[in-house]
Formats: structure tokens, C-alpha cells, sequence
């Protein structure tokens, strides 16, 4: 048996124990951020621990020359792992192609290969033979010419990522700059130890270099999972905070400015020095503003700068509270994004709806003139008809009287549409007015009746009334009021053929804040409404079936009309109604109309 026992296997031992603790450990959080580029450094120092703690243990030449040689294992390993490791958290991850990472491998496994054989050659080693004469047994040993070219590739690769964290630690901003330290002090420690040791030929009895490097796993391995060091990848923050348009500032407890980022530099053209300043000092151009906010901690606002060059900006204001580890109010994060831009779409959005609306009000103003102009000549038309038709009767020209009646029936019609055409013009250019006044609803019920009777026959429907209205007045528009109600009428003696039209009337006395009002029920068991189009039979010149207008005629505005004159008089309109069974208007209107409505506003538009 040559094992013996060396003090030196119960440190090597404990620092294995350690290494392998925070090996399984990472491995487990293998999917925390910044945990895979840590797994392989850590196996590799893990590996050398274990190897050059079993080494230690052992007497026998050729036991100790496979452990020594299995400690390559793990030396070759560090530092490419710590390479990788430095490259990737300092963001350059995208460089590490596969042709990069073969062209990185060749060196250590060359070596590797080489450590194996060096028995046969003098490559690596000259010679090695264990002095056992001082008790403890010794290397003595000559390191042949690839050996040192791994000492020079190793220390390339650990320079070269001391260098990349050095140049992210003066990218960096102050927040982070702690960070990498930390990072670059852990990378230090193998450094040191490892120059100690080969300054002393190699071959003390403790090679301090892979307890150098547990040292740097440990701190690493603090710094993803005890601190979240790459886990809020600092560097990515930092590209965050350094490319963003937004303007930054982070303001301490006492409102002077900790960092800016560039976007602020060059927007905030300020002359003076600005870390550790004030901020109403740095912000001088803006008094009104950093007096406003000086004691916010939480906003989202919308506010205006005026810039140096006299133009007004506009921007998002957010401000937030930092705390610190301890959660100790410790500042404010300031951020200003400009929406200079949205602010002009919507400015020349606006414009140009103002626009719209003012070429529609033209429209509907000319619309309104011109059918008032057309009414008088038609006027004229209607009057002489009707006095041509009873002169021909008595100058015995009768034969032409069916011409002259149907140039009057036409000029009537003619006259319906232009009416329509010129209410719906007026209520668009807000000018339709009410003109109210008392009357008796009954009256305006047989008026109505009287009008649509004929047609309500000539579809072969039949009329049903239920009229409960008590006295019966009403102080309202009484022409809209009337219009209204032959308009639903009217509309279910035209869809309806061969049925049945009902309209029920009842008086409700004021209940519950509500005035007294008068509930109309216009029913008919015609050919209904597709549900589709209930919601948009009430928009202007919306009809359900176009063919129909051919046939019976319409403009499609009556119903258009009559909402709003529901609305200007205070009063609701709604429909219920299956297609192929009937339809059903409720119509409710106060029985006193209060303050005067103006139309226009409500209008809803088609399509
Ligand atoms: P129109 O001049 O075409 O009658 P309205 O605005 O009065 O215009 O009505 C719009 C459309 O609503 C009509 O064309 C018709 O399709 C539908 N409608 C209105 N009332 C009824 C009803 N009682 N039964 C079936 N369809 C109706």
C-alpha cells in the first residue's frame, strides 16, 4: 500500500468538497443567466482539485505521475473556461463561433495529449522523477518546450479576459463598475498565486494555483446566484442605458445627479459638470419644472420643453423610486421620452378632422339652402296642379286630368324627399331648432292616423289602438312630435302586407327622478328586420333591402330623422324585432320637454 497521510489531502480535500458543492450547485440552476459559461470553469478547477488532492495522498511514483497527469485535465480547462466565461459576460457571446471554439480547443488537447505521453518524449517534460528523501515526496522536474507554451497560451487567455473586464469596467457607468471589480479582483488571485509558483521552479509541495481559482469560482459563483451579477447581465443593461433615445438621470435622496446617459448629454446641452451636481443646477433652463417635481416619486405625465433653439418639445415623464439591497429609500430614476412626433400626428390629425367637420357643415349648409330653394319652385308646381286639374273638370277637359294628377303625386313625393334631405341637412349643421309648444297628443294621433290610413288599406292592414293618454297634453315640438310618429307608422304600414299594425299609447306619471312621459308602442307583423342591420337602421340613408327603394320609394332617412328628433325632444327610441315575424318601435317621449337640445352632436354617421 503507499498510501500515506499528508496534511496537504485534508486541504486539497476540503477545497474539492467546496468546488464540488458550488459545481452541483450551479449545475442545478444550470438555467439561471449566466450559469452555463460558469459550469465548465467550475468543472475544471473541480477536476484539478480532485486530482491534485488524490496525488498528494499517494507515495508510489506511478500512482502520483496519473494524477499529476489527470490534474491537466482540469489545467488545460480553467483557462479557456474563464476565457469564455469573461468573453460572454461581457457581451461578446456572438464572436464565440464554432470555428472560434475549435481553433481554441486545439491548444489544450494537443497539450493534453502530450502530458499522456510524456514518458516517450521530452516535449513537455524533460524529465520528472519523485525525490522521496525528505519524507514528503517531491516532484523534481524539468519543463520541457510545450509546457511553456501552454504557461504563454494560458496567460494569453487569462489577460485577455482580465482586458475585456477592465474595458467593461470603464464602459461601464458607476452603478457597475462595482460589479466588475469584484469580478477582477477574484480574476487577480489564480494570477498572483500562479507567478508565486512557477517563480518557485514548480515544485513546492502545495501548488497554490487551483485553490487560487476555487477562489475566483467562489466569487463568481457569489456574484450569479448570492448577488444576481449576471443574471441582470450588466452589460446588456449597460447597452440599454448607454443606446436608449430616452433621456436617463438617477437622481440620489438628496436630488443630485448619480449618472446620466448619453441620450441626456446630448439633448440637456449644459454647460456645467454634472455627476454629483444638483439637478436644479443642471436643469437650470427648466426652474418651473424641477420645482414641480422635486418631490415626486411615482409619475407618468405628459410635459413641454421649450428647447435652447426656442422649439417646444414634448414628452413622456416617468419618475420612479429606488431603494436600495436594504430597501432604503436611496433615489429617483428619471425618464423622459420624447413624443414630439406623436404629439404632431395628433395635432395634424385633429386639424384635419376640424377640417372634415368644417367641409361637412359647409355641405350640409348648402344641402340645407338648396332644398329650400327647391321647395319654393315645387311649391308652385303643386299649387297649379291641383288648380289646373279642377279647371280642366270644369272646362271639360277632363282626359287630361290622371297627367295632372300623377305631375301632382310626383311633385309631393318629390317635395317628402326634399323635406328629408333638408331636415337631415339641418340637423347635421346643428341648426335644427325646436319650436315648442302646447297641444293635445290626441290630436296629433288623429292627424297621424288620418294621413297613413290610406296606406295602412291599401296594404290590406288591418289597425289596432289601445290610446290610455288621461288629459293628454303635451309641451313639445308638435310638427317633429307628429313626424316622428308617421314615420313609424308609416314604415310599418309599408313593410307590412296583409297584417296586423298596432300602436298602443300610455301616459307614466313622473316616478323616480324620470318626468311624466308617454310610452308608444308601434307594432306590425310584417317582414322584420335582419339583426345585422338593427343597429345601423337609425344612421342616415341606411336601408335594409335598396331593391325595396325602387319599389316603394324612401330615402332611408326617415327612422335617421326621427332618432334625432327623439333625442333633441329628451325622449328613446328602440327596436325589437325576428325577421319574416313583425317589428317593434319603442318610443318614449317626456310629456313636458326641459332645456333645449341642439342637434348635430349625437348624429351617428353611416357605415
Ligand atoms: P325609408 O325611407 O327607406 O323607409 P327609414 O329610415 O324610415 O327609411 O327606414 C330605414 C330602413 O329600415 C327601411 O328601408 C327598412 O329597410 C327598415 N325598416 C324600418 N321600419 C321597418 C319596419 N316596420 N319593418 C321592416 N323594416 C323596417
Amino acid at each position: 500500500m503507499n498510501w500515506q497521510f499528508n496534511p496537504l489531502v485534508i486541504v486539497i480535500g476540503i477545497a474539492f468538497l467546496i468546488s464540488l458543492s458550488v459545481l452541483v450547485y450551479a449545475w442545478r440552476r444550470r438555467n439561471s443567466h449566466g450559469a452555463r459559461p460558469f459550469l465548465p470553469l467550475m468543472l475544471g478547477i473541480t477536476i484539478w482539485l480532485l486530482s491534485n488532492g488524490i496525488e498528494a495522498g499517494f507515495t508510489n511514483e506511478t500512482t502520483r505521475l496519473f494524477w499529476n497527469n489527470m490534474q491537466y485535465l482540469g489545467i488545460v480547462m480553467v483557462p479557456t473556461a474563464w476565457f469564455l466565461f469573461t468573453a460572454i459576460y461581457t457581451g461578446h457571446s456572438k464572436r464565440i463561433t464554432k470555428k472560434f471554439l475549435s481553433l481554441l480547443f486545439i491548444e489544450p488537447i494537443t497539450i493534453i495529449i502530450l502530458v499522456w505521453t510524456s514518458q516517450w518524449h521530452q516535449i513537455f517534460r524533460q524529465y520528472m522523477i519523485l525525490n522521496t528523501t525528505g519524507g514528503t515526496p517531491i516532484w523534481e522536474w524539468a519543463p520541457g518546450p510545450a509546457f511553456w507554451v501552454h504557461t504563454i497560451y494560458s496567460y494569453t487567455l487569462l489577460i485577455t479576459g482580465v482586458i475585456l473586464l477592465i474595458q467593461a469596467y470603464m464602459r461601464s457607468s458607476r452603478l457597475y463598475k462595482r460589479q466588475i471589480s469584484v469580478l477582477l479582483v477574484g480574476a487577480l488571485v489564480p494570477w498572483i498565486a500562479n507567478i508565486v509558483f512557477i517563480a518557485r521552479g514548480g515544485s513546492s509541495t502545495i501548488d497554490p494555483t487551483p485553490l487560487s481559482f476555487l477562489a475566483t469560482g467562489l466569487m463568481i459563483a457569489w456574484g450569479i446566484f448570492g448577488f444576481g451579477l449576471v443574471e441582470i447581465a450588466p452589460i446588456a443593461r449597460e447597452r440599454v442605458f448607454e443606446k436608449i433615445n430616452d433621456i436617463i438621470l438617477i437622481l440620489d435622496d438628496q436630488n443630485r445627479i448619480i449618472d446620466v446617459n448619453p441620450a441626456f448629454r446630448q439633448r440637456i446641452k449644459s454647460n456645467v459638470r454634472i455627476t454629483g451636481q444638483p439637478v436644479e443646477n443642471v436643469l437650470e433652463q427648466w426652474p418651473d419644472l424641477v420645482s414641480k417635481f422635486t418631490n415626486v416619486n411615482h409619475i407618468e405625465t405628459a410635459i413641454s420643453l421649450m428647447t435652447e433653439d426656442g422649439t417646444e418639445k414634448h414628452y413622456q415623464l416617468s419618475i420612479s423610486p429606488l431603494y436600495d439591497a436594504k430597501e432604503r429609500y436611496s433615489g429617483r430614476l428619471v425618464m423622459l421620452h420624447d413624443i414630439t412626433p406623436l404629439k404632431e400626428t395628433e395635432s395634424r390629425l385633429r386639424q384635419s378632422r376640424e377640417a372634415a367637420e368644417a367641409a361637412n357643415q359647409a355641405k350640409s349648409a348648402f344641402l340645407a339652402t338648396m332644398s329650400h330653394e327647391l321647395r319654393t319652385p315645387l311649391a308652385a308646381i303643386i299649387g297649379y296642379s291641383e288648380l289646373i286639374t279642377e279647371k280642366s273638370k270644369v272646362w271639360g277637359y277632363e282626359n287630361i286630368v290622371p297627367y295632372l294628377s300623377q305631375i301632382e303625386t310626383a311633385a309631393r313625393h318629390l317635395n317628402t324627399i326634399i323635406g328629408e334631405i333638408l331636415d337631415i341637412s339641418k340637423i347635421e349643421a346643428g341648426r335644427m331648432e325646436l319650436i315648442k309648444s302646447d297641444f293635445s297628443l290626441q290630436d296629433v294621433l288623429d292627424d297621424v292616423i288620418n294621413t297613413i290610413y290610406p296606406l295602412i288599406e291599401k296594404n290590406g292592414n288591418q289597425l289596432l289602438q289601445n290610446i290610455q293618454i288621461q288629459s293628454g297634453t303635451m309641451y313639445a315640438d308638435k310638427t317633429k312630435v307628429q313626424q316622428i310618429l308617421i314615420n313609424l307608422l308609416g314604415n310599418a304600414a309599408k313593410f307590412t302586407k296583409n297584417g296586423q299594425i298596432s300602436l298602443d299609447v300610455h301616459y307614466q306619471p313622473a316616478n323616480n327622478g324620470s318626468s311624466d312621459s308617454y310610452h308608444f308602442k308601434i307594432s306590425d307583423t310584417g317582414e322584420g328586420i335582419p339583426n345585422e342591420k338593427m343597429d345601423v337602421i337609425f344612421k342616415p340613408f341606411v336601408q335594409v333591402d335598396s331593391s325595396y327603394t325602387r319599389k316603394h320609394g324612401g330615402t332611408g332617412l326617415g327612422l335617421a330623422i326621427s332618432y334625432q328628433f327623439c333625442q333633441m325632444i329628451g325622449g328613446e327610441m328602440h327596436v325589437e324585432s325576428t325577421l319574416g315575424q313583425g317589428t317593434t318601435f319603442y318610443l318614449t317621449l317626456p310629456a313636458k320637454v326641459a332645456n333645449e337640445q341642439k342637434s348635430g352632436d349625437k348624429l351617428p354617421t353611416a357605415g
